[in-house]
């Protein structure tokens, strides 16, 4: 038999053995009233179980191991923090164990109490041969209302995680949700390529600056793109070079320092998501859009939310260019349907998540998981792989859910800690 401690801790847990005439391995009777709460810092394993052993009613911890010798191995025996541990459980007894006041633990051997079919559940769960997940040949027998409410959980887990880089940034920036959701929006503005530099734009102009020339979009344009470190330099063409010189009077005006432009990458991109246009739009968002956090909250349907990002005021010199001085052939450098969709998923979302836990506001969280559905689900190799095992793949909901999943358990195999891998293991 192949286990890890996990499964014997699993099996504690939910009391998954056979409890009948239950002793420990000296013949005092056992009752567990409570098995106690698992512990995943250091010290016993679970806290606060209540047993009867014998007849005394005990309060206190349970410190679970696959052999009993291992107590000793992982040296408890004179560590104050299992001192209050009033049951060893074990998968097997090789070795009493005996306490430095001479006492011998109270220990519950589960060899023959572990049924085979959850052993082999188990171990097919775990160390069968997969192609993409663990559970792949019986997750379709997981029924919907498991599935769904797991699938929340783990989206809530996911969201959780990602809010703490807003919280961080929100007290770098003093509590102002304003800034610090233009940062963010800045930094998907650069999608996966850029995301570093937008990110470092933003932080060195800050969106006040800009709220001062929302009412000229020429200054707000060469803010952007000075800052981008993208006016440096001697222009043929008549816009860049108007740039450049509204440019020298704000930088001197607000003290700015602009980035390097070597951190901007034009490789291997389409001309379309080049960081030129990319700036341009965000450019024509700043102007049309102030105060967009505040929108943001306000605005509760999503068609509404994605015309913050539609009919941007782009400057016509990029109707017939990608980047300075270069002409090329007319076309329409709107924000397309998916990057709008992008941008609503990676920052809305997150950004009304993050304010309804931070204000403990749970209609900005239910708001945030009621846009998720509202949004289309992405297409990855992920997604794909759970629709083909008969997964529905509906919204960005779903897909966000099965992404971290995916990632955060069946990647490590965590089934034992998973909703449907403890649907699984305990089928009938
Ligand atoms: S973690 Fe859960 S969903 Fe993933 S393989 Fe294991 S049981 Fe299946």
């Amino acid at each position: 038999m192949f286990f890890t401690e996990d499964f014997i801790h699993y099996v504690w847990k939910f009391r998954l053995f056979d409890r009948d005439n239950l002793r420990t391995t000296t013949g005092e009777n056992i009752e567990v009233f409570s098995a106690g709460l698992p512990n995943s810092d250091s010290g016993p394993d679970f806290h606060n179980a209540r047993l009867r052993i014998g007849d005394t009613t005990w309060a206190g911890n349970v410190e679970i191991h696959i052999n009993s010798s291992d107590w000793h191995k992982h040296k408890h025996t004179n560590d104050n923090a299992y001192k209050n541990v009033i049951l060893h459980v074990v998968y097997r007894d090789d070795d009493p164990t005996i306490l430095p006041d001479g006492r011998r633990l109270p220990t519950l051997e589960l060899k023959e109490r572990i049924s085979p079919e959850l052993y082999n559940r188990y171990h097919h769960l775990v160390y069968g041969e997969q192609q993409f997940i663990p559970c792949e040949g019986s997750i379709h027998a997981v029924d919907d209302m498991t599935l769904r409410n797991w699938l929340t959980r783990v989206l809530v887990e996911r969201l959780e995680k990602r809010s703490a880089a807003v919280m961080a940034a929100l007290d770098k920036n003093r509590g102002d949700w304003e800034e610090t959701f233009y940062q963010f929006l800045a930094a998907q503005f650069g999608f996966k390529t850029n995301a570093l530099p937008f990110e470092l734009l933003a932080k060195s102009l800050p969106q006040l600056t800009l709220a001062k020339h929302k009412d000229n979009p020429l200054q707000i344009e060469a803010l952007i793109f000075g800052q981008a470190g993208m006016l440096d330099e001697d222009f043929k063409d008549e816009y860049p070079e108007k740039l450049k010189e509204e440019y020298r009077f704000l930088r001197k005006k607000y003290s700015l320092n602009p980035i390097e432009k070597h951190l901007w990458k034009f490789m291997r991109m389409r001309p379309q998501n080049f960081p030129t246009i990319r700036l341009a739009q965000f450019a024509a968002l700043i102007v049309k859009s102030n105060h967009l956090f505040s929108k943001v909250l306000d605005i509760k349907d999503v068609t509404q939310l994605k015309k913050l990002f539609t009919g941007l005021d782009i400057n016509p010199y990029w109707e017939n260019h990608y980047r300075f001085d270069a002409e090329s052939k007319p076309s329409s450098k709107s924000l397309g349907e998916s990057s709008i969709n992008i941008l609503l998923l990676n920052t809305f979302v997150l950004f009304l998540f993050s304010y309804g836990k931070h204000n403990q506001q749970e209609y900005y969280i239910n708001r945030s998981l009621k846009l998720l559905e509202q949004l289309p689900a992405e297409n990855n190799h992920i997604v794909t792989n759970f629709g083909a095992l008969g997964i529905k793949v509906g919204t960005a909901f779903d897909s966000q859910a099965l992404l971290e999943l995916k990632n955060s358990y069946c990647g490590h195999k965590k089934c034992l800690q998973c909703g449907v891998g403890n649907k699984i293991l305990r089928m009938t």
